[in-house]
């Protein structure tokens, strides 16, 4: 199983993720791959009703978590009962397919649970 990870400009110490070609603060293209936080805060969220037809939902959480280090990372929410500022986990799992092909991404849990 993949795990995310965040990539650390190495002249600067920005994180980010996705990995990205240049730092957004420095220009940089050194990067250190580091392992996420287990836990980040939901910054906020968005519930998605228009999707495309190969989705097997009829509505879709996203949120963006913010990470310790600064990482702000997009995935899939577990639920829809979140609040901004509530704690999060992430697993890197299946979040979708399309034409029989598993899509991995980033799916957010609430962390007390
Ligand atoms: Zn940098």
């Amino acid at each position: 199983m993949e795990v995310p990870k965040g990539y650390q400009c190495k002249a600067c110490g920005r994180v980010f993720h996705p990995k990205r070609r240049f730092c957004l603060g420095c220009g940089g293209d050194q990067f250190k791959e580091l392992a996420l936080e287990k836990e980040g805060t939901l910054l906020t969220f968005t519930k998605l009703h228009a999707l495309t037809m190969d989705f097997t939902t009829r509505t879709l959480m996203l949120g963006i978590v913010e990470y310790p280090r600064g990482v702000r990372a997009l995935g899939q929410l577990s639920t829809d009962k979140v609040e901004m500022g509530m704690k999060m986990r992430h697993r890197w799992e299946k979040v979708r397919e399309i034409n029989g092909q598993e899509i991995y991404g980033l799916k957010f849990y609430p962390a007390s649970k």
